[in-house]
């Protein structure tokens, strides 16, 4: 078994870290939050000089297990970085769903735009009224009449939604609830601009509004008319195409998620060794090696578990490396959110205040335990396929 990244991973790995270091930590300090929901100018800059520097799109352009560790380097920067090199959620799921399951008009009209970072989009599946967590739950209406589908329901938590540059909604809502409860749901393509959307409202993460990657935004759809064209796939494989989605998505919030955790311990080392309480640096003190051991201990376990499963995706494809998906998608958040917890008390009040970046990625962090899947509907999943090897 050989650990080592490859030559390719390796180069892309230097070049990356450069950009980072000249460009990207150093404009952490001009992300201000912006009066509006646009793309703020800082991402824009940084845009134009990854695509020099050929840092562009490598979620679509390489094999999980060399993006995995540049996924986990942008997670140091989570803010700026994915969205710098254009591999930032949800335009990542979305650009590979549209690539996998969108027809050749679709990928030229929504495919082509967000690979050029013209555009932005979102996912729009999880409703107020229902326990989303059971997709089968969604009742969005979307019905055919003539060469249209019209479009109803009410959706919240949708990412990106709040940026006036999100131009494209993949809507999840049923065909036809008569039919096999895996065959109700489609998905389709909805324009902002079609009459009968309305952005309602931002919906906050601990207070958090998440402007810089587009807010959380609840969305009306009220007799949205598109054309019968903008269906993505046949009708009934929404939840055929969501699994398909969420597969990628996952991995791709894991891999940055790593990278978060990094960044938390490198604070958290740099803060106890300048900080003196009691005659000594914080650094001195058994609890705090404790959590310094831990952490490291923690990242690396779970980015093993990463790479294995990248590796897996890659060589016996999704559907083989269902349970490790799911294995990282329960281990990974709870790990950062271990090691974010032990930097913030490594800071004191700092830790909870908007001076260092700690408490808004706490709260980041911790919605990947709900978001994409809550934990327990995949330690479910897993415990049913594993329990099944014992079943007659
Ligand atoms: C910051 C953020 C961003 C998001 N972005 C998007 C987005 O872009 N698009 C989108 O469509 N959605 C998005 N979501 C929504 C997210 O995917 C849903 O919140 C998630 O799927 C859970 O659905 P729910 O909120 O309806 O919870 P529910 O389905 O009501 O579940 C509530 C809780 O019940 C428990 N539970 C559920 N099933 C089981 C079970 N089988 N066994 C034991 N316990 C169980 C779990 O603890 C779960 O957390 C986002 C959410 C957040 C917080």
């Amino acid at each position: 078994m050989d650990f080592a990244f490859d030559a390719r991973t390796e180069e892309l790995r230097e070049q990356l870290t450069a950009f980072l270091e000249e460009c990207v930590y150093p404009a952490e300090r001009r992300l201000v939050t912006s009066e509006d929901w646009s793309t703020p100018a800082v991402i824009r800059e940084l845009q134009v000089e990854a695509r020099a520097r050929g840092l562009w799109n490598l979620f679509c352009e390489l094999p999980n297990l060399q993006y995995a560790p540049l996924a986990e380097l942008t997670g140091r920067s989570i803010l700026l970085a994915p969205a710098a090199v254009n591999c930032a959620a949800p335009d990542t799921g979305n650009m590979e769903l549209l690539a996998q399951f969108g027809d050749e008009a679709q990928r030229k009209q929504w495919l082509e735009p967000l690979l050029n970072a013209e555009i932005r989009s979102a996912f729009a599946m999880t409703e107020p009224e229902v326990a989303s967590s059971d997709a089968s739950n969604i009742e969005t209406r979307i019905e055919r009449d003539g060469e249209d589908y019209v479009v109803n329901g009410r959706k919240w938590y949708i990412t990106g939604a709040m940026n006036p540059d999100c131009k494209i909604f993949i809507v999840m809502g049923k065909t036809d609830p008569t039919a096999d409860v895996r065959r109700q749901q489609s998905m389709i393509l909805v324009p902002r601009d079609t009459p009968g959307v309305t952005v309602k409202r931002a919906m906050t993460v601990f207070g958090y509004e998440d402007r810089d990657h587009g807010g959380h935004a609840e969305v009306l759809f009220e007799n949205v008319r598109v054309p019968a064209a903008n269906l993505i796939g046949e009708p009934g494989s929404g939840f055929a195409i969501a699994q398909a989605r969420l597969g990628p998505g996952r991995i791709h919030h894991c891999m940055r998620a790593i990278g978060i955790a990094e960044r938390a311990l490198e604070l958290m080392c740099r803060r106890v060794t300048e900080r003196v309480a009691f005659g000594k640096p914080l650094a001195a003190q058994g609890v705090v090696q404790d959590w310094i051991a831990e952490s490291r201990v923690r990242i690396e376990q779970a980015r093993l578990l990463v790479l294995k499963t990248a590796w897996l995706m890659d060589t016996v494809g999704n559907k083989g490396a269902h349970t490790e998906i799911q294995a990282i998608k329960i281990v990974v958040p709870q790990t950062v959110e271990w090691i974010l917890d032990k930097a913030v008390q490594a800071h004191g009040a700092a830790g909870v205040s908007q001076d260092t970046p700690l408490a808004q990625l706490w709260a980041g962090n911790r919605t990947l335990r709900l978001a994409d899947g809550p934990d327990e509907v995949h330690r479910r999943s897993l415990a049913r396929r594993e329990l099944k090897r014992y079943q007659a």
